[in-house]
């Protein structure tokens, strides 16, 4: 039995629902005796004592990552199998109004931390699941075939590990699946699992794609860093004069064409574009009255953050001068380490080197089938506002 101790006094943040401590925080105790955190071995159940020796919660330990300790139970009995098949029922069971929505076979069913399984992501693409762990800790940790026959159960005939740490993605179970056709509000996307970005297709948005759909009637829409054209595809669907898609993967731009048609739109309609987006938009002298910005995450780290801002400011700068005014502007940002408060400064920077005022319609995040512990803003890393740009 591996404890680990709290070196800092961090006892009251995980009881209010914390689920990681850092490496620095913890040294580590093998029966009794003292060792280092980087002689534990990864992904096993450990028991995290406060600095009093007192228990405080089970969880994994992984001294191979920054975060050295997650969070599972706050209980004194150690989580059991029963537990596991408890909370991902619970998964199942909050899923039901996504689901429902329409017809929506695509969407996440377990988002890691939020969900009460640290470092697992499940999406769900039609009867195929695609399980990322984050890191080799957590994949030793979880027992994969017990979600796997839980998955099973529930309908999946697929399972696919799509993990990080791996180059190639891995059957678990089922008919070996490289691409995907799923449903969201009833619209068709299709795409490959193995060549796409994260698990295939960015489910996070649904909502704000189903939100920029009811704006769009006769407008141009231009959405950069489109990708297979989710947002595209919403537009269209919602009557807009024209869609221009821009990404930097002709694979991407490839496959947004064939969403596009894919739901019988006209298909003169639908420009994309493979280039970079900066150059694009640096290029570009044409203007449009909705133009969609979501670009990949451009902080990696704390570190990296303030040199992020600038990108950030100047991407949505260059993207807010192809405006028809006044227009709709819509800008994203999926990375953890922009705040929310970060993003309304980026806003703001953004509309000044326009000399132009905005008002804000609407500010949103990730889809509810991405929840995050209620203490922990880092997992709400999505996102999304609508501004009236004049
Ligand atoms: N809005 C999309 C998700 C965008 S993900 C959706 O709703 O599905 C970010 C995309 O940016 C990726 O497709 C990636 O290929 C693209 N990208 C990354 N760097 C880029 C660049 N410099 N110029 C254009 N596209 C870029």
């Amino acid at each position: 039995m591996i404890e680990v101790i709290l070196t800092r006094n961090l006892r009251r943040d995980i009881l209010r629902g914390h689920p990681w401590i850092y490496r620095q925080a913890l040294k580590v105790s093998v029966q009794g005796s003292q060792q280092t955190m980087l002689e534990a071995s990864h992904g096993q159940l450990a028991k995290l004592l406060d600095q009093k020796g007192k228990f405080l919660a089970w969880g994994i330990l992984d001294p191979s990552s920054v975060i050295g300790f997650r969070v599972l139970s706050l209980h004194e009995k150690p989580p059991n199998s029963a537990e596991w098949k408890k909370r991902l029922d619970e998964c199942w069971q909050l899923r039901a109004s996504v689901r429902g929505q329409g017809e929506t076979t695509g969407y996440r069913l377990i988002n890691g931390e939020g969900d009460g399984f640290a470092g697992v992501v499940c999406d769900i693409y039609d009867s195929t699941a695609v399980i990322q762990f984050d890191g080799q800790g957590c994949s030793e940790f979880w027992d994969q075939e017990m979600i796997v026959e839980w998955l099973v159960f529930r309908g999946v005939k697929s399972v696919v590990d799509k993990s990080r740490m791996q180059s190639s993605a891995k059957t678990l179970f089922g008919p070996e699946i490289s691409d995907y056709q799923i449903k969201e509000n009833n619209l068709t996307f299709s795409g490959s699992i193995l060549h796409g970005q994260k698990t295939g297709f960015f489910f996070d948005q649904r909502d704000n794609r189903q939100y920029v759909r009811q704006l769009c009637q006769e407008l141009s829409v231009l959405n950069v860093f489109s990708y297979n054209g989710g947002f595209s595809v919403y537009a269209g669907m919602g009557g807009a004069s024209s869609v221009t898609s821009v990404d930097l993967s002709a694979a991407a731009i490839d496959s947004a064409h064939q969403n596009w048609l894919g739901n019988g739109l006209e298909e003169q309609k639908h420009n994309g574009i493979a280039a970079d987006a900066f150059d694009f938009l640096q290029q570009e002298k044409a203007a449009w009255d909705i133009v969609i910005v979501d670009p990949p995450s451009m902080a990696s780290s704390e570190k990296s953050k303030e040199r992020a801002i600038v990108k950030y400011v100047e991407v949505f700068s260059l993207a807010a001068k192809r405006l028809n005014l006044p227009g709709h502007l819509m800008l994203s940002s999926c990375s953890s380490h922009v705040s929310f408060a970060d993003f309304f400064e980026i806003i703001e920077q953004t509309l000044s080197n326009l000399r132009r005022r905005g008002r804000i319609l609407r500010v949103s995040g990730q889809g509810m089938d991405h929840p995050f512990p209620h203490v922990c803003p880092e997992l709400r890393y999505l996102k999304f506002v609508h501004i009236f740009v004049y």
